[in-house]
């Protein structure tokens, strides 16, 4: 049976992306970082509709988790068909007021993690081959006002991954990026209900977009065959 691995799984975009890839039969598994009760209760949930995910605890911007992740990952399952890089946090907050810490925190989830997930993911999937699917965002190719950092990591997660699917390609392990737009997920709970609605005046399909519209960009990304390298913009449209 295929297997996923699904960082920051737990919730919003990453809990669709991994009942998506329940849907479709695959073994998956659900990372999380601290928060062990809505772990739990998120496992319940995909219980109850029938689906057996594992939960494995590991902060990605941490060496040593990660590798422990991965280690007991490929003890239970011995191979990695589809490991994605969703884990990710925001900051908004003008140049000024960013502090050094924040600046690397943000780097330390949104880049070093996928960088430390690929690393130790990437051995064992040589031979076999398989996908590797980076969640980027729409403000890692256009660039947010009051989000330089985030911008920044998420470009550098775009620039990685097109590196990465060269180096990767003659292994047949495939590396694309997903690049949401405004999905409604408690990431844009900071957002009023009037900067809501006028992010919706400006995405041309006329709504924000669903855990689930990138979900799906996943699944088609982890089963076509001949793709790797591209950055699948998920936004209805938005800010292109
Ligand atoms: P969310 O805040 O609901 O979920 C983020 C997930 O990442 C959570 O499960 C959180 O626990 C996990 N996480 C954070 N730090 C972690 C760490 N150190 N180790 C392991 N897990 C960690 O946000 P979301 O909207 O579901 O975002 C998912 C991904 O999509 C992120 O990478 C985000 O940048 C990206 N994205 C979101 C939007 C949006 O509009 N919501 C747009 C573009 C890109």
């Amino acid at each position: 049976m295929k297997t996923a691995l699904i960082t920051g799984g737990t919730k919003g975009i990453g809990k669709a992306i991994a009942f998506a890839f329940l849907q479709r039969g695959y073994e998956v598994v659900l990372n999380y970082d601290s928060d062990e009760p809505a772990a739990l209760a998120a496992q319940e949930e995909f219980n109850i509709m029938g689906y057996c995910p594992l939960l494995l605890r590991a902060d990605v911007s941490d060496e040593r988790q990660v590798a422990e992740m991965l280690g007991e990952f490929f003890s239970i399952y011995g191979r990695l068909d589809v490991l994605v890089n969703n884990a990710g946090i925001s900051r908004v907050n003008i140049i000024q007021n960013t502090t050094a810490e924040e600046w690397d925190k943000i780097f330390g989830v949104n880049i070093r993690g996928a960088f430390l997930c690929c690393r130790e993911a990437v051995d064992k999937m040589i031979g076999r081959g398989g996908s590797i699917i980076n969640i980027a965002s729409i403000w890692g190719e256009v660039g947010a006002s009051c989000e330089v950092a985030y911008s920044a990591s998420k470009g550098a997660l775009i620039a990685f991954t097109k590196a990465l699917a060269k180096e990767l390609a003659p292994s047949k392990i495939r590396v694309n990026c997903v690049s949401p737009g405004v999905i409604n997920t408690e990431m844009n709970s900071h957002l009023s209900s009037a900067e809501m609605d006028d992010l919706v005046d400006r995405i041309p399909l006329g709504r924000l977009g669903r855990p689930e519209d990138v979900a799906d960009a996943c699944v088609f990304l982890a089963e076509t065959p001949y793709v790797t390298g591209e950055i699948l913009s998920v936004g209805g449209g938005f800010a292109k």
